[in-house]
């Protein structure tokens, strides 16, 4: 046993007595790896489950509590029919669902005619509130156990909760006094509490409440410090000096003479920011931030421009084949043949071009690559690499944007460029570490998407409308519902719609959907760039980016189940031709008042940063979907919408300790919140 030495949290927890392979491969499973996870697994959480909701009141995705009387049992003798068990308060019912579990256990839990509480995640299928094997429930008698002792993440199988909390005690117990990074002064003056007794207060369900709340605001202090280090450590790293590139801005100018429209200030101003980065002496490490069809692209292209009158190399990465196409015919177009010579290189590039490419761009002869993430394996050697942009960079945690840096070279400028919609209060913690422009501004003849919302079931009105557009030879997009986090079930109903719809407009619609290869999806994406087919059903898998000047119509089904940015996004697809874009949001019966709200929102306004701050006051970060699947990390205790004084506490904190960073006195708190890899990764 290692107690005893500070960094024995930072083992695995298979070294803890009493946890073999078997149990340390469930608690990894619940994302409990090192000893110091059990630490951060909090009894308490502050999405209390201890409220008690009326079923009238459910919220449908989140996670609450219900209290409510067993009216009815359901035991299919059918294979794969699931249990049910019906339950009703005063306000209304809902239905429990049980996979795999056997019917005495569900009749000692569910005894018929009395009152249960019950806690889990509420989903709405076929008109009824459901709750799929609930994380808990438990008698009336017992209402304080749900209320005081529930572990933040749900215990499944293997992993029963007298076990785990007698592995969770042994480690608070046995835990070394670690000398806190925060001095005393500090803490006080800052309503916190000490770390060590922060970590002993929260899993002590007797302190009281006010303790309690302290002490997590301390977790939630030294989250936010780890994060905003690691990203001012990642910054202090890559903004380090460089050749100025040299140029005169003619080439780009020309190109500018040449477009066939004009560039909007928000592009100039966001060109010049760029500009004045490639001609300092210090790396460029910068994100365009922008609408969907704000114009970021010819902006990275008249940069790219400049970096190649300078004598440099650039190279662009797209996610996707299909987006990367695109970049690479435009640049075809707007660059002159004779002065530039650009390649296209993918996974897919055949051997023998792919040995030329290669041999170019290491002799200097080719100006400019464009591709996909093959632009990054080791072998291709750039002459003078002088700029590196990487587009819809969503997927890039702050130690991918580290790395590709240090990829580039010490003279190789960096540009992002995002799409998704971020929360002004959450940019300084997700890309603290660059520089950020923004184009918050339109190009002037877009037009406004026209947003309009309708009940599922008037879905026949929708008929004439989208036979109007297909015989214009218009493009629809059709987004089916997300019904579960499975791509499985995401499939079947699309699959349904695809039936349907196919049968009203035979030969004239097209499928995809998250379980397909990603060279099936392009394939198909292309097909229908390409107009073979003129309805596109999909889940949620249209790619961010690629311009389909021909698509004017996006039909979005079981709209609440999306955040208003993500319902922005996939709106932003359409409406880049000349044509009127149109958005329709289909609903279920009964929209509550939030969900009511929300759609106002999104009628109103086209704002896309706008509309990530609504969406985060009205759901709350842990629900903002946009997030979630953005790849971004989320945080462990954090939420910009609770703790707002204490994003700006630690951000003036971080800066205040910039210079003389104690990076020994700090490892541990990066450690700790999983952030000391981002430093390594550019060593310390
Ligand atoms: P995004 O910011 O989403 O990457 P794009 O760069 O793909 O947007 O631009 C979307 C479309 O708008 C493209 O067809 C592009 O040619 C066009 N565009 C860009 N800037 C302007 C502008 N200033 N005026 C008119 N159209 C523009
Ligand atoms: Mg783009």
């Amino acid at each position: 046993m290692i107690f005893g030495k500070k960094d024995f949290i930072f083992k695995d927890v298979n070294q803890l007595k009493g946890v073999g392979i078997q149990l340390s491969k469930y608690l990894k499973r619940k994302k409990i790896e090192k000893i110091k996870d059990i630490l951060l697994n909090l009894p308490y959480s502050e999405t209390d489950r201890s409220k008690v909701c009326k079923l009238n009141q459910l919220e449908i995705g989140k996670i609450q509590s219900i209290q409510v009387t067993v009216k009815k049992l359901y035991f299919p003798r059918i294979r794969n029919l699931p249990n049910k068990i019906v339950c009703e308060d005063e306000t209304g019912r809902i239905e429990i669902i049980y996979f795999n579990s056997r019917e005495g256990y569900l009749r000692k839990l569910f005894p018929l005619n009395e009152t249960v509480i019950i806690s889990g995640k509420v989903n709405y299928f076929n008109k009824k509130y459901q709750i799929t094997n609930p994380d808990y429930v438990t008698s009336l008698k017992n209402k304080d156990y749900v209320i005081k002792n529930i572990p933040k993440y749900n215990l499944t199988k293997g992993l029963n909760e007298k076990k785990y909390r007698s592995i969770s005690e042994n480690v608070i117990e046995n835990l070394p006094k670690i000398d806190d990074w925060l001095d005393e002064n500090f803490i006080k003056k800052n309503k916190l509490n000490g770390w060590y007794e922060s970590i002993k207060n929260l899993h002590n369900s007797n302190i009281n409440k006010d303790i309690q709340f302290k002490s997590f605001r301390r977790l939630v202090f030294d989250e936010l410090c780890a994060n905003f280090l690691s990203l001012s450590e990642n910054r202090k790293r890559i903004k380090k000096n460089k050749l100025p590139k040299v140029f005169s801005n003619q080439n780009s100018n020309s190109i500018i003479s040449k477009l066939p429209f004009e560039l909007t200030n928000s592009q100039k101003k966001v060109l010049n920011e760029i500009n004045l980065d490639l001609l300092s002496g210090d790396r460029m490490f910068r994100i365009i931030q922008g609408d969907v069809g704000s114009g970021k692209t010819i902006i990275s292209l008249l940069a790219v421009s400049n970096i190649i009158e300078s004598g440099y190399q650039c190279a662009l990465m797209s996610p996707t084949e299909i987006l990367a196409k695109q970049h690479y015919e435009l640049s075809k177009k707007i660059f002159n043949k004779n002065d530039v010579k650009i390649e296209f290189l993918t996974g897919k590039t055949q051997y023998k071009k792919r040995k030329i490419i290669l041999k170019d761009l290491e002799n200097g002869k080719t100006n400019f690559l464009i591709g996909t993430h093959a632009l990054f394996q080791k072998k291709i050697i750039f002459k003078k690499l002088g700029l590196v942009v990487i587009d819809e960079q969503h997927k890039f945690g702050v130690k991918q944007r580290s790395e590709l840096a240090k990829k580039g070279g010490d003279n190789c400028d960096v540009l992002l460029m995002s799409a998704t919609p971020i929360p002004r209060t959450m940019m300084m913690s997700f890309y603290g570490d660059m520089d950020i422009s923004r184009v918050n501004e339109k190009p002037k003849n877009r037009k406004k998407i026209l947003t309009l919302s309708k009940p599922e079931k008037k879905i026949n009105e929708l008929w004439p409308f989208i036979k109007k557009q297909i015989e214009n030879l218009n493009q629809v997009f059709w987004v089916c519902p997300l019904i579960e986090e499975s791509s499985f079930l995401d499939y079947s109903s699309a699959k349904k719609k695809y039936d349907l719809i196919n049968k009203r407009f035979p030969n004239k619609v097209g499928l995809i959907h998250g379980a397909l290869e990603k060279e099936e999806k392009e394939k198909i994406l292309k097909k229908f760039l390409n107009k073979e087919f003129l309805i596109l059903v999909s889940t949620t898998v249209i790619e961010v980016g690629v311009d389909f000047p021909n698509a004017n119509l996006i039909i979005i089904e079981n709209a609440n189940k999306f955040g208003l940015a993500q319902l922005h996004q996939l709106r932003g697809r359409v409406g880049r031709g000349e044509k009127q874009g149109t958005c329709i949001l289909l609903f279920k019966d009964g929209l509550s008042k939030n969900a009511i709200k929300r759609i106002k929102i999104l009628k109103e306004s086209d704002d896309g940063f706008f509309i990530a701050d609504e969406d985060l006051k009205l759901r709350g970060f842990g629900d903002l979907m946009g997030f979630q699947q953005s790849g971004i990390k989320n945080f462990r205790f954090a939420d910009p919408v609770i703790h707002l004084d204490l994003f700006e506490l630690a951000e003036k904190f971080v800066k205040s300790i910039n210079n003389s960073i104690n990076h020994k006195k700090f490892s541990f708190l990066l450690k700790l919140f999983d952030r000391a890899e981002i430093i390594n990764v550019t060593d310390i």
